[in-house]
């Protein structure tokens, strides 16, 4: 077994960074300063650094998700004539 000399935890500290922090951290969307502190935190924290690519993979997915789903013509037409009833 291999001894690390890291003391932090493998979960989200105090410490870290919020998830939209780390989310605009990747869009490259935050001010240098706080982008350069979101940096020396991923240097020293296995969490953060193995969320950031598992966000990236989700901001793809949601994005995705954005377009809402047609309503089926039928669906449509009996959900009008419902509410158009009273
Ligand atoms: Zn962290």
């Amino acid at each position: 077994m291999k001894t690390s000399t890291r003391t932090f935890p493998f979960r989200k500290t105090a410490a870290c960074p919020a998830s939209a922090t780390l989310l605009s951290f990747r869009s490259d969307s935050l001010s240098a300063e706080a982008t350069t502190l979101v940096k020396d935190h991923l240097e020293i924290c296995d969490f953060c650094s193995a969320e950031l690519p598992l966000l990236a993979h989700h901001a793809v997915g949601a994005e995705r998700g954005l377009k809402t789903p047609e309503i089926p013509l039928d669906l449509r037409i009996l959900a009008e004539s419902i509410l158009s009833r009273r």
